[in-house]
């Protein structure tokens, strides 16, 4: 623990934490000490590790990197947090992200865009980590933390992993539970491991997972022993390549990997079969009305009353209402909920939110098509490696486009894990995604073991 506390101060150019919480880790690192002292020590013991600042922990300052939430300290802890302090973690400090876990870069920030450790040969100028969870990856990859929590909503904890070569899952929907993780669109948001190898994050999920009788849409059912799934043995499994996922203009060295990442499971004995994805193309402009309608509705709760900032000297109900919400929410949360409501209102309903809840179904349905036939399903996980800090912030549609390979397996409610599996041609990490089975986070761990 004092070795991380000491990594997280030297890696603070980064920007990867909006809280250092170094006495609380050093406190709960003595106590762990004296469990193992005493042979007591639970699965992951003094271990230090890093949080999202979505997650709600008791006594600690948590923001989700927005001004609306200033000076909000939850009295409760959030689900995944309480179990991971039940295994014996130790927490570092939380980290910086896209406000409400809206954008792809983690520039959507109160407290400023977190960074990548990572620089492009040839070129200084920083490069982002990914987003939503880009806090998180940047710790990671800069060995400030031995692990972290992400959400991933639409790919926020798989594309962050992707840029900055790290290992993100994002398990199914229901596998952990969302009680105390600020929402944005409770339908698609779910929490998962942040770490170095692919071992870490089935110690780390098999921790977060479980039953939470408080979550309605956590699922009752007993959490796998992940660590024991990873044999090593992939013979006869048979990998999915989606015909669709070949999108126009990808470039040559995402192709190149993908083929590579084929390659690499023939000859561990898994068997790559083409297969066909046909409604992909739909995926991201429903993933765009479906988030951000939920979005709309759950933000709805920031009225200045209940938490945070509230505006000062208003006249009326109504307007400290209007300008605590001018003043709070960033750019990208305030499009949101302006294509939120749009498409929810009740001339256009029918035409986009619905129209947009069908698609999603036809999407999970060629998902369940293709798993008659494979087992699990290998994609790249992000379109680019990692971009410059400031080229895509005033292009909100190609900055969307990041998620194209992320949210199809959102949408259908499917575990998705990133692993790092080799270099851009300016030297950058590459990723690339296995999507698996509902509630098969197993063989999507014992693939990606395979592969990293
Ligand atoms: N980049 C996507 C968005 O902005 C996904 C975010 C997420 O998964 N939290 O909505």
């Amino acid at each position: 623990t004092d070795a991380h506390v000491a990594a997280v101060e030297s890696a603070r150019e980064l920007n990867a934490f909006i809280t250092e919480t170094p006495d609380l880790a050093r406190e709960m690192a003595k106590a762990s000490d004296e469990r193992r002292a005493k042979g007591e020590a639970r699965p992951l013991e003094g271990l230090p590790i890093a949080i999202k600042d979505l997650f709600a922990t008791r006594d600690v300052l948590t923001t989700a990197a927005s001004h609306i939430l200033d000076g909000f300290t939850p009295p409760y802890e959030s689900t995944v947090t309480r179990n991971l302090w039940d295994a014996g973690a130790v927490l570092l400090g939380k980290t910086n992200m896209d406000e409400f876990a809206m954008g792809s870069s983690n520039e959507n920030t109160y407290y400023g865009p977190a960074k990548n450790p990572w620089a492009r040969a040839g070129d200084n100028r920083p490069l982002v980590p990914g987003g939503s969870s880009g806090g998180s990856a940047s710790a990671i990859a800069a060995r400030a933390a031995l692990a972290a929590t992400g959400t991933d909503t639409g790919g926020s904890i798989r594309q962050p992993a992707s840029f900055t070569g790290t290992v993100g899952m994002k398990p199914t929907y229901g596998r952990c539970s969302r009680l105390g993780i600020v929402a944005f669109a409770s339908s698609l948001d779910q929490a998962g491991p942040m770490t170095r190898s692919v071992r870490d994050a089935a110690l780390m999920l098999g921790a977060m997972a479980g039953h939470d009788p408080h979550d309605s849409t956590s699922v009752n059912s007993p959490v796998p022993d992940f660590e024991a799934a990873l044999t090593g043995d992939i013979r006869g499994l048979k990998v999915g390549i989606p015909r669709e996922y070949r999108v126009d203009g990808m470039p040559g060295e995402i192709e190149r990997l993908w083929q590579q990442g084929m390659d690499w499971l023939r000859q561990a004995g898994a068997e790559p079969v083409e297969i066909s994805l046909p409604r992909t193309r739909y995926a991201l402009p429903a993933y765009y009305i479906i988030a951000p309608a939920e979005a709309s509705a759950n933000l709805a709760r920031y009225d200045g009353v209940r938490f945070g900032h509230r505006a000062e000297d208003a006249k009326s109900l109504t307007e400290m209402y209007e300008r605590t919400r001018a003043e709070g929410f960033g750019d990208e949360v305030k499009r949101r909920i302006l294509i939120g409501t749009y498409v929810l209102s009740a001339g256009y309903y029918d035409a986009y939110y619905n129209k947009a809840r069908r698609v999603r179904s036809l999407i999970a349905q060629d998902f369940r098509e293709a798993y008659r036939e494979v087992d699990v399903i290998l994609a790249p996980t992000a379109p680019s490696p990692a971009f410059a800090v400031g080229d895509l912030v005033d292009d909100p549609i190609a900055m969307y486009l990041n998620d194209v390979f992320t949210v199809p397996a959102s949408l259908a409610g499917l575990p998705g894990l990133n692993v790092p599996a080799g270099l851009s041609d300016d030297g950058l990490p590459l990723g690339l995604q296995l999507i698996g089975r509902a509630f098969d986070e197993e063989t999507v761990l014992k693939v990606g073991q395979v592969l990293e």
